[in-house]
């Protein structure tokens, strides 16, 4: 096995957080040399993990995700859980939002010796993040952490991405009624197997609970994943520490009927057949932008398809013969 792996795995193993975060800081880097080291590490620690709930939190911003898992972690720790807290947060949709996983917004999560924050990995593509925290969640697995919560930011293309990575998938929505039920598209709301309105407190507690019956509502005509019922729809307040007992207890029950009835062992499994593609996809991908020949031809290329001479699809046939392993690169 490549030199220093194994001290990595064995202080995994005997839970040293420095070999951890160093760990997770391996599978993160595009250097080959650390990605090979990265492989072996995961080859090594992959059989003692997948022991724990996987939970995606994700909420549009300012709708209390921060608060939210903060509360809700706390809540963990408190009840014996070892939490891991996990982002995927896509460099192209950090416009001027607060960073997902960062310490600061998670105060006594981060100073609890039982939980584990870290913020998400920086890359371009939202598939090489999501894939560089799928590793995350088998080393913190491997670590010992039972809940790994993975938050996301509800506005774009990543809820579907974590939805693969989770074993429940838990939509925080404001307390503002109607007019926010409007705004929330449909597809998350299908991906959502808990719903939680947040911010049921003070003056917003009545609106929160309309706002619940509203989306209980909603979601009963949309039609449910298959095999499972309405996604149940609870308010919270993340600051009076009111449902949020409720909330873990709704997303623990789910995960074990699940596991009971053998749906987390085909959902398991159907996200990894679906990562492997997606590991294919995202690794040829990088392979074709990065050959030599395909960045010498593509500037003349995109140049001619912008300017209307040359069709995509010609232009496309062209880089791939190219990128060919047995043209002259
Ligand atoms: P995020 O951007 O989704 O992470 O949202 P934050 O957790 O940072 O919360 C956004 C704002 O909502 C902050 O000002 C919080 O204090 C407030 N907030 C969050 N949870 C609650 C709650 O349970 N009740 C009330 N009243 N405000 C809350």
């Amino acid at each position: 096995m490549t030199q220093g792996v194994d001290e990595l795995a064995a202080g995994i193993r005997s839970g040293d957080r420095r070999a951890l975060a160093r760990a997770i800081t391996l599978v993160e880097s595009s250097r080959p040399d650390d990605q090979e080291r990265a492989a072996a590490l995961l080859d090594e620690l992959v059989a003692d993990a997948g022991g724990a709930l996987r939970v995606g939190i994700t909420g549009s911003p300012g709708v209390g995700k921060s608060t939210f898992i903060e509360a809700y972690g706390l809540h963990l720790v408190e009840t014996g859980h070892k939490v891991a807290v996990l982002a995927v947060d896509p460099s192209s949709q950090r416009t001027g939002g607060s960073i997902l996983g960062d310490k600061t917004r998670m105060p006594g999560l981060a100073s609890s010796p039982d939980a584990f924050i870290r913020p998400s990995p920086s890359g371009a593509t939202l598939g090489g993040v999501a894939r560089r925290t799928r590793e995350a969640v088998t080393l913190c697995e491997a670590f010992g952490f039972d809940v790994v919560i993975i938050e996301t930011v509800g506005a774009g293309q990543s809820e579907g991405t974590v939805a693969d990575l989770v074993d429940v998938f838990v939509l925080l929505v404001g307390p503002g009624g109607g007019d926010d039920l409007q705004g929330i598209k449909r597809g998350i709301m299908e991906l959502a197997d808990v719903l939680v309105v947040t911010k049921a407190d003070g003056d917003l507690a009545a609106t929160a609970r309309h706002t619940a019956g509203d989306y209980r509502h909603a979601l009963e005509l949309l039609r449910p994943k298959e095999g499972a019922g309405a996604a149940p729809v609870l308010a919270c307040s993340s600051l009076a520490g009111e449902g949020i007992a409720e909330v873990a207890d709704t997303v623990a029950g789910l995960r074990a009927d699940w596991a009971a009835s053998g749906r987390l062992t085909e959902l398991r499994a159907g996200q990894a057949a679906a990562w492997m593609w997606n590991d294919v996809q995202a690794r040829l991908s990088e392979a074709v932008h990065s050959h030599p020949a395909v960045v010498r031809l593509a500037p003349e290329l995109e140049a001619q398809v912008t300017a209307g001479t040359l069709s995509p699809t010609t232009a496309a046939r062209r880089l791939l013969d190219a990128f060919r392993p047995d043209a002259p690169s």
